[in-house]
């Protein structure tokens, strides 16, 4: 593994009783690295993003985080998932916290930041996320692209190595999807390393250094964005593009 690697998975085998999720997947993401995941629903991706955080506990296989084998029984699992960011499809934030208090409750409680530290961050990485005139708003008086651009700037405020979203455009009106998007686009741009589970094409064709297309959780097939998408090599995969292009 390079020094540049940042996630490294091999061999990974993932069951829920007897089914059979993740049944040996490899995927690399070096700094910097834009990598999308996309596939039909039911193949594996959010588990997959699970257990590279642990949410969810492999079956077999390795996990690696900046050189941090996470499997490893001995490691401090806390220590190394603070290097991950992580952006679902529902936004998750805290409804009896305001935006600010949002960003910074983690920071205080998990980084030890004081106060004004942790509101110099939160405040910077709103401004990021073009959300700096809503903090002291409610989650539920902003729109879906709104707290979405908010669970980011959460993210973002625990200063991650990566930065791992799963379908965070999926539960979003379409009209609200352009934004997010770009503040992701942003991210990308300034360098963040990204693995995105996505159904947006047309992002992943401009911004992925490298798309993976899942499928019965396995890889089928990967390569550039240009390869995967627009000259797919599998049926499985060509089925699939034929679907959501
Ligand atoms: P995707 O994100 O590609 O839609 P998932 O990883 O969410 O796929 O799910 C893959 C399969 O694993 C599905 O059949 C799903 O029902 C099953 N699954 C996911 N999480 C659990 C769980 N906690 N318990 C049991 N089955 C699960
Ligand atoms: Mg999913």
């Amino acid at each position: 593994m390079s020094d540049n690697t940042v996630i490294e998975v091999s061999e990974l085998h993932k069951a829920f009783g007897d089914l059979q999720v993740l049944r040996g997947v490899d995927l690399r993401v070096e700094r910097g690295e834009v990598v999308c995941i996309i596939g039909p629903s039911g193949s594996g991706k959010s588990t997959l993003l699970r257990c590279v955080n642990m949410l969810e506990q492999p079956n077999a296989g390795r996990v690696s985080v900046d050189g941090v084998d996470l499997t490893d029984p001995d490691v401090d699992i806390d220590a190394a998932r603070r290097r991950i960011g992580m952006v679902f499809q529902s936004f998750n934030l805290f409804g009896h916290l305001n935006v600010l208090d949002n960003l910074t409750v983690a920071q205080r409680k998990v980084l030890k930041r004081d106060k004004e530290n942790a509101e110099t961050v939160a405040r910077a990485n709103l401004t990021k996320v073009g959300l700096s005139e809503k903090e002291k708003s409610f989650p539920n008086q902003l729109s879906g692209g709104q707290q979405q651009r908010v669970a980011i700037a959460r993210a973002l405020s625990m200063d991650p190595d990566v930065m791992l979203f799963d379908e965070p455009t999926s539960a979003l009106d379409p009209e609200l999807v352009g934004d997010v998007l770009g503040v992701m686009r942003q991210l990308a741009d300034e360098g963040m390393t990204m693995l995105v589970v996505t159904h947006e094409m047309q992002f992943a064709r401009d911004v992925a250094d490298k798309v993976l297309f899942m499928d019965g959780g396995v890889i089928v097939e990967q390569g550039d964005p240009e390869q995967v998408i627009g000259a797919p090599q599998h049926e499985r995969t060509k089925s699939f593009l034929a679907r959501v292009l």
